[in-house]
């Protein structure tokens, strides 16, 4: 809902998990990393973490 970039499942699944579940617009990846002041690289070992965990929030 940010920058306009193409949100893939994944930024989408990260936006819920990070902030809101429910929410119907979602930040890309890098806007996320931003909004929670940590590295795009962080966002990408969670969700890399909450895959092999078996979360079917993200592919
Ligand atoms: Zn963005």
């Amino acid at each position: 809902m940010n920058c306009g970039r193409e949100l893939s499942y994944n930024d989408i699944g990260a936006h819920k998990k990070f902030i809101n579940r429910a929410s119907k617009e979602f930040l890309c990846r890098s806007c996320l990393a931003r909004e929670l002041d940590v590295p795009p690289k962080l966002i990408d070992a969670k969700i890399e973490q909450f895959k092999q965990q078996g979360c079917t929030l993200f592919i």
